[in-house]
C-alpha cells in the first residue's frame, strides 16, 4: 500500500459520518484539474513522504470509540493491490468504509459491494461519454466507466456520483448529458473547479464558474435524480 496521507479528521467527506480519510497513492487518469498531483504522479509520489499501514492502524486502533468511518480515497484506491486486506482490518477493527473512485475497476468494486467491505462509494463522473477519454488524459475506458455505473445503480450499496465543472472542460450542454446518462441515480453531486496547484499548470490560472451559473445546472439537471446539490 502507497499510502500518501492521513486526514484526521472529517465531518464532510462521509455523510453523516465522523470519519477519517486515508490517500492512496497512484492513479490511472491524468485530469488536467487534479489537486493532488503528488500522490498522482510517479515522479511526484517519489519526493512525497509516506505513511506505513502500521502507523495508520495504530491511529485507528486509538480512534476507534471516536471515529465511525475511514474514507478511502486517492489517487484511484482499486490500484493498491493491498486495498482488499487494508479495508478487511479497517472493518475488523468496526469502522464503516466509504471508497472514493473514478470507476475504471469494476470488477474490483462488485467484489467489494458483494463481500460487504464497504459501506458507501463516492464515483467521480468525469465527463460526458463523448469527452471521457480528452479529459483523462487519454486514460479512461468508458465501457469500464459504464460498467461501474450500472452496478452502483443496481442500489446494493449506498453510494452517489459526482463531477468537478471545470471551466473549459465542462459546460451546462456536457452536465446535461451527464444527467441524462446517471439519470435514476440516488444521488449526484456537482462540484466547484478549485485552481490551486492543479496537474495540468494551465488550470491553476482558470477562473471557477459562478455559484450562480452552477445552481442554474443543478436545478436544471434536478428532475433526473432523488438528490441533487451543489458541493
Ligand atoms: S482527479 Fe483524476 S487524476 Fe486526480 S486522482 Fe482523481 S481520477 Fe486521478
Amino acid at each position: 500500500m502507497l499510502i500518501g496521507g492521513l486526514q484526521k479528521f472529517t465531518f464532510i467527506d462521509y455523510p453523516g459520518k465522523l470519519a477519517c480519510v486515508v490517500f492512496l497513492a497512484g492513479c490511472n487518469f491524468r485530469c488536467p484539474f487534479c489537486y493532488n498531483r503528488e500522490i498522482v504522479l510517479a515522479q511526484e509520489i517519489k519526493k512525497h513522504p509516506l505513511i506505513s499501514e502500521r502507523e495508520i492502524f495504530k491511529f485507528l486502533k486509538e480512534r476507534k470509540n471516536l471515529l465511525e468511518g475511514v474514507v478511502i480515497t486517492g489517487g484511484e484506491p482499486c490500484l493498491n493491490k493491498g486495498l482488499l486486506g487494508f479495508i478487511k482490518k479497517a472493518k475488523k477493527l468496526g469502522y464503516l468504509v466509504k471508497i472514493d473512485t473514478n470507476g475504471s475497476f469494476p470488477e474490483m468494486l462488485r467484489y467489494l459491494i458483494a463481500q460487504r467491505l464497504v459501506d458507501y462509494v463516492a464515483m467521480d463522473i468525469k465527463a460526458s461519454k463523448e469527452k471521457y477519454k480528452e479529459i483523462t488524459g487519454g486514460r479512461a475506458d468508458l465501457r469500464h466507466i459504464e460498467r461501474s455505473v450500472s452496478l452502483l445503480k443496481e442500489n446494493r450499496v449506498d453510494y452517489e456520483f459526482r463531477s468537478t465543472v471545470a471551466p473549459t472542460l465542462l459546460d451546462k450542454k456536457d452536465v446535461l448529458e451527464i444527467a441524462r446518462w446517471i439519470s435514476g441515480a440516488k444521488r449526484y453531486y456537482l462540484q466547484n473547479f478549485r485552481p490551486e496547484k492543479t496537474l495540468n499548470p494551465k488550470f491553476e490560472k482558470i477562473k471557477p464558474y459562478s455559484q450562480n451559473y452552477l445552481l442554474k445546472i443543478q436545478k436544471s439537471i434536478s428532475p433526473f435524480f432523488e438528490i441533487c446539490q451543489l458541493r
